[in-house]
């Protein structure tokens, strides 16, 4: 999408909360990647229709995506894992001055090493991808397995800057993330358990229905 467009559309996204618009500062300030303001609305554009009422978000950050989520699902209950740990207190720290942050369960740790934790807060009836991309398909197929039946996995930055398109890419550290999103993406495409479609919104949304018992 051009940048005219999405500046259009963020100019006509409504005002978030005071607390909100901090994160988003926060995020500006110490170059934290949390999702970018026009894949966020239409993540929770798509969590509205859906209506999950326990979701798992893998990769916390300062937990903006968590509490925006929490946010817009006043039923809810939002369980996050992040590794990080100075983004971790962060995240705590914002939660702690939301009402809806009360929904939000923080998990420290890496989310290969969660899984038994994890397994106790669900089932999923959604799960959010939002982390080092590298290990989506380990993420995916560790967790894959705690969603509800009807569970939908949302992946953010499936397309990467656009750079999953690109026929070449210079710099080996991208290329190799590349390699693996690319992976992914064909590899959850042609999942006999799901059915994924991919969204160009933000840095591209790949949103995985699980299939139903069979017909
Ligand atoms: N969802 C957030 C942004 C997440 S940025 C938002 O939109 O607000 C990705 C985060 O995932 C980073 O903070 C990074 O530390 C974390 N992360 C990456 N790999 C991880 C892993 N294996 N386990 C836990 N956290 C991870
Ligand atoms: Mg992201």
């Amino acid at each position: 999408m051009n940048e005219q467009v999405i500046g259009y559309i963020e100019s006509i996204v409504k005002e978030r909360p005071a607390l909100i618009s901090e994160m988003e500062q926060y995020a500006v300030v110490h170059n934290v990647p949390i999702m970018e303001l026009v894949g966020i609305e239409a993540l929770l554009g798509m969590l509205r229709i859906q209506q999950p009422k326990v979701i798992l978000e893998i990769g916390t950050a300062i937990g903006y995506s968590a509490l925006r989520m929490a946010g817009a699902l006043p039923e809810a209950t939002v369980v996050t894992l992040e590794r990080d740990e100075e983004r971790f207190e962060a995240a705590q720290g914002f939660l702690s001055r939301s009402e809806d942050g009360k929904r939000v369960v923080t998990l420290f740790g890496d989310a290969l090493e969660l899984a038994e934790e994890v397994g106790k807060h669900g089932p999923y009836d959604a799960i959010f991808i939002d982390a080092a991309k590298g290990q989506y398909l380990k993420f995916f197929e560790l967790y894959s397995g705690m969603l509800a039946e009807n569970g939908v996995v949302y992946s953010d930055n499936v397309l990467f800057k656009g750079l999953v398109a690109e026929e070449q890419v210079e710099q080996k550290r991208i290329r190799n993330m590349v390699k693996k999103l690319q992976n992914y993406n064909a590899w959850l495409m042609n999942h006999e358990e799901f059915d994924t479609s991919i969204l160009p919104v933000g840095d591209g949304i790949a949103i995985s229905k699980k299939r139903g018992e069979q017909r």
